[in-house]
């Protein structure tokens, strides 16, 4: 069951020159037993390894390639609870009920993640923020009205702004957004490093480079072997390998496409709008931004269907000084000037919602894949559904994600 060879990014992503991303880690395998396997030292497989490893599961980690280089190196880690799909349309498409548990979940993940860096002192440029939905050419003002009436009556904190107090309160000239609550920014190598580290001062064993080629079940566990012919024994395991994903898995339920992101040198602490909210729109194609921990503005969209790699990091430059224009147009009068710019691939699904289940014809196992643009919201809740799976009970939203 070898997950395909992907190339995740290009570019150079701006987590890469910040201090706290590597993590020590075993490059000797040969045989290891475990209580659980968890395959991916990413965002996912950080948080799954860390929530087991805090219960007192005896945890073994397994990358390919260094810890926390895959997508969550090129994430721009805006931490939110509004999925891609509004409330609305979610409540259409899968039913009021379904919608709800969904996005009240997701709400409740932003702030369980919070705790978490709180409870391991995870040094990751962490904060929390409102953030500004901007009505677009997907979703206008009046959508995005009844959004935030809808949320709020099921105990959202979203409320709508109109024209007049957008502009006055955050300069920007739209014809109306939905500011919420409950956002925030982080890191996420930082992030994903600090949980591995967490989960290792906790007896969690994390090996690489050693890639899984294949995984056999058996009536009391099941035994990954590495491409060097290392065997990992587990009564269970988890494919925390984000977009490589793992044979079996529906590959026709997702969309995989391309994105990509920038960074704008240092600005002045002036130039930054108010609350430095997280802002994104509902618009195609669409644009998002936040500020950093050092006075930059950090945008991405301009998603693409191009899957080629090549031909996806060719246009990078394009993409960024687009990207560039973007935000300069929204956010009039601040001298912007591009200093990182980098690409990645994305998957999505039809609802937004991720695939967090067992892996079909693989006793034993696991399979998790955050999609859209909550990839990191959906690791959360992932490492809670496989925490109560590997304990035997049952998570009472686990049917929403499969
Ligand atoms: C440009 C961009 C912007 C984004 N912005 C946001 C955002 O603002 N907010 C948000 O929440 N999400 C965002 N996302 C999504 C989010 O970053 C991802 O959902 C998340 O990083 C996925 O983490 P992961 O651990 O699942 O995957 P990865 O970080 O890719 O980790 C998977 C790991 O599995 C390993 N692996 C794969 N196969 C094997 C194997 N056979 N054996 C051993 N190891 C293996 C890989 O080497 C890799 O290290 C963004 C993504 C991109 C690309």
């Amino acid at each position: 069951m070898p997950t395909p060879k992907k190339d995740l990014r290009g570019g150079r992503p701006i987590w890469a020159d910040t201090p706290r991303i590597d993590v020590k880690y075993r490059t000797r395998l040969l045989h290891e037993k475990c209580d659980v396997a968890v395959v991916g030292a990413g965002i996912s497989g950080a948080l799954v390894a860390l929530a087991l490893a805090e219960r007192g599961h005896d945890v073994v980690i397994v990358d390919r390639s260094e810890p926390c280089r895959g997508s969550t190196l090129a994430s721009t880690a805006m931490i939110q609870f509004e999925l891609d799909t509004p409330l609305i349309e979610l409540a259409a498409q899968k039913g009021a009920t379904h919608a709800e548990h969904a996005y009240r979940r997701s709400f409740a993940a932003v702030q369980a993640l919070g705790d978490i860096i709180a409870r391991h002192d995870i040094k990751c440029a962490w904060k929390e923020r409102h953030a500004l939905y901007l009505a677009g050419n997907e979703h206008g003002w009046r959508a995005l009205q009844d959004e935030a009436d809808y949320r709020s009556r099921i105990g959202l904190p979203s409320s709508f702004l109109d024209k007049e107090t957008l502009a006055a309160t955050y300069g920007i000239a739209r014809t109306g957004a939905i500011l919420s609550e409950g956002a925030a920014e982080v890191n996420p190598a930082q992030l994903a490093a600090g949980c591995l580290r967490a989960a290792q001062r906790l007896g969690a064993r994390l090996y690489s480079p050693h890639e899984i080629k294949e995984a056999q079940s058996h009536a009391r566990g099941v035994d990954l072997i590495t491409a060097d012919d290392a065997i990992i024994s587990a009564r269970r395991a988890v494919f925390a390998t984000g977009y490589t994903v793992i044979p079996g898995l529906p590959r026709d339920k997702f969309e995989h496409v391309s994105t990509w992101a920038i960074a704008t040198k240092p600005l002045s602490a002036d130039d930054f709008w108010l609350g430095r909210c997280l802002i994104w729109e509902a618009a195609d194609p669409y644009l998002y931004l936040r500020s950093t921990w050092d006075n930059r503005i950090l945008a991405g969209g301009e998603d693409s269907k191009l899957n080629s790699p090549e031909r996806r990091d060719e246009a990078t430059a394009t993409k960024a000084q687009r990207l560039l224009a973007k935000v300069q147009e929204l956010l009039p009068g601040r001298a912007l000037k591009l200093d990182y710019a980098w690409a990645g691939a994305f998957a999505d699904s039809p609802t937004g919602l991720p695939y967090i289940a067992p892996a079909p014809d693989l006793r034993h196992c696991f399979a998790v894949l955050g999609c859209g643009g909550n990839g990191i919201t959906f690791s959360v809740i992932a490492a809670e559904v496989v925490r109560a799976w590997v304990e035997g009970k049952s998570d009472p939203d686990a049917k929403l994600f499969q």
